[in-house]
């Protein structure tokens, strides 16, 4: 699950990206209005976390921008003004929910879940499903044949890329930057580690092998036999 948040102040942006990021979603941090608006323009999210005042373009600005180019994604208001007229403006313009800062981090969380939830996530888009290898991306539950597998959020993370483009080798370096938000390619092994600890869990005790070691590449994820 893929949110971009738009938040100028950085102590608030950066708490948001690492709350979130653990709670398992990849994430995408832009610091004003344009940058954020390029983003939710040419990249996928399932959900926005937009901020209302903003550099360059506001928050509303942002979601009119959103809205006009047709893209439905779920908008959520973070403001640190409570007036009733902001209210309605951010629901009239098509904001799905409304934060009012400040806020603890539970409950955003629960409203990011709520509003996924609602927000036009149809079926499709809730599981991930390859052979008996089913993920709930909603409930966050992992099985494999019926058998409830525990995940940690970093495993869930990983196996949801790993299942979201499979059959496809994804280098280290990418698999980096989207479940650890890191950029580097020195110190592979805290993804070696994390691959040899989720292959335990998926494949050890089932048929067939799912996650697969392509030398000098990376890993796939496909049920080749
Ligand atoms: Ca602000």
């Amino acid at each position: 699950m893929k949110i971009l948040i738009v938040e100028d102040e950085p102590k608030i942006g950066n708490y948001l990206r690492q709350g979130l990021t653990e709670a398992g979603f990849i994430i995408d941090l832009a610091r004003d209005g344009l940058d954020g608006l390029h983003l939710a323009l040419t990249e996928n999210y399932n959900l926005a976390i937009l901020d209302v005042m903003l550099p360059g373009i506001d928050g509303w600005e942002v979601l009119q921008g959103i809205r006009r180019a047709g893209k439905d994604m779920p908008v959520l208001f973070l403001t640190a003004r409570d007036s009733v007229n902001d209210r309605v403006k951010g629901l009239e313009l098509g904001a799905d929910d409304y934060l009012v800062k400040p806020f603890a981090f539970s409950e955003l969380l629960a409203r990011v879940r709520t509003v996924l939830r609602r927000g036009g996530i149809t079926k499709e888009f809730e599981f991930l499903r390859v052979a008996d290898l089913e993920l709930d991306l909603i409930r966050r539950r992992v099985d494999r044949s019926g058998q409830k597998i525990n995940l940690t959020s970093k495993e869930f993370t990983l196996l949801e890329l790993l299942m979201r483009r499979q059959g496809e080798v994804l280098p280290r370096s990418l698999i980096a930057s989207q479940v650890w938000d890191m950029n580097f390619d020195s110190d592979t092994n805290v993804i070696e580690v994390a691959i040899r600890r989720l292959r335990a869990k998926v494949d050890d005790d089932f048929e067939p092998k799912l996650i697969h070691t392509i030398r000098g590449m990376g890993y796939v994820l496909e049920a080749a036999e």
